[in-house]
């Protein structure tokens, strides 16, 4: 479970976020939805560590991630992110989703029957020997999701993932995260601006807006009763 405490985030004096509160629950897909610029990428990267809060605290499972007591090693370990931009390494496709088994010293036959079963899993079965760099785009981020996904990281946080994607594989890494929290119960926190991937995948919404979130509920109550006019008005209902 991650709870959000009233964070509070500022870079050189400009407030991002004001005080972000939310209960992201173990096993529900979270989408973080809200405008450009509105501070999700800030919050996914807080909660990934690669940032921390100015203010507030970010607890899972009841610990400060952020506090003195945190043990950053162990977080990550718990934790996979897939980025905005499809990021691979200058390698063969089986040894990018093998990376972090290696970092974990599996044992070789292991790490061959986790990468099959998640080249299988991301529909690129016979791809292993291929270059990642010579992937279309839509590849890429499946492989980034698949060394995500082969460490079975219980909570998976994906930021816009499909942002700079064509609809095919954009429908591709839907399906996948669909399934794979599904199958796996994997809590996935995904970031997007398209209220409609939100509305698509989640098991609940928050609303990114003014630095806090507008509202945190079910797409259905999101989209139905949106709390004030800004919702309304974010999700494409006037009222
Ligand atoms: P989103 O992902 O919702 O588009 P971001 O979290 O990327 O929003 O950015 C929110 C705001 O914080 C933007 O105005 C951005 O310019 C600013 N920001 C993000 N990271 C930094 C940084 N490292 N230094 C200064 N400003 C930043
Ligand atoms: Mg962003």
């Amino acid at each position: 479970m991650i709870e959000l405490r009233h964070i509070a985030k500022s870079f050189d004096g400009t407030t991002v976020l004001r005080d972000v509160n939310a209960v992201i629950r173990d096993g529900e897909i979270f989408a973080v939805i809200g405008p450009s610029g509105s501070g999700k990428s800030t919050l996914l990267r807080m909660i990934n560590l690669l940032d921390s809060p100015t203010n507030g605290r970010i607890l899972l499972d009841g610990t400060d991630i952020h506090g003195e007591h945190s043990q950053p090693l162990e977080v990550r370990r718990r934790m996979a992110m897939v980025f905005q931009r499809p990021a691979v390494f200058n390698m063969s496709v089986y040894e990018n989703i093998a990376y972090g088994l290696r970092l974990r010293h599996l044992p070789e036959e292991e790490i061959r029957e986790k990468v099959g079963w998640a080249l299988e899993v991301i529909g690129l079965s016979g791809y292993g020997t291929r270059q990642a760099r010579t992937l279309s785009g839509g590849e890429m981020q499946r492989v980034a999701l698949a060394r995500a996904l082969v460490t079975a990281p219980a909570v998976l946080l994906m930021d816009e993932p499909t942002a700079n994607l064509d609809p095919v594989s954009t429908a591709v890494i839907e399906e996948l995260v669909v399934r794979i929290n599904r199958e796996q119960g994997q809590t996935v926190v995904i970031s997007t601006h398209d209220m409609h991937q939100g509305q698509r995948l989640a098991h609940r919404i928050g609303v990114l807006m003014d630095g806090v979130f507008s509202q945190v509920g079910t797409p259905r109550e999101v989209f139905a009763t949106p709390k004030n006019k800004h919702v309304a008005r974010f999700v494409g209902i006037e009222n």
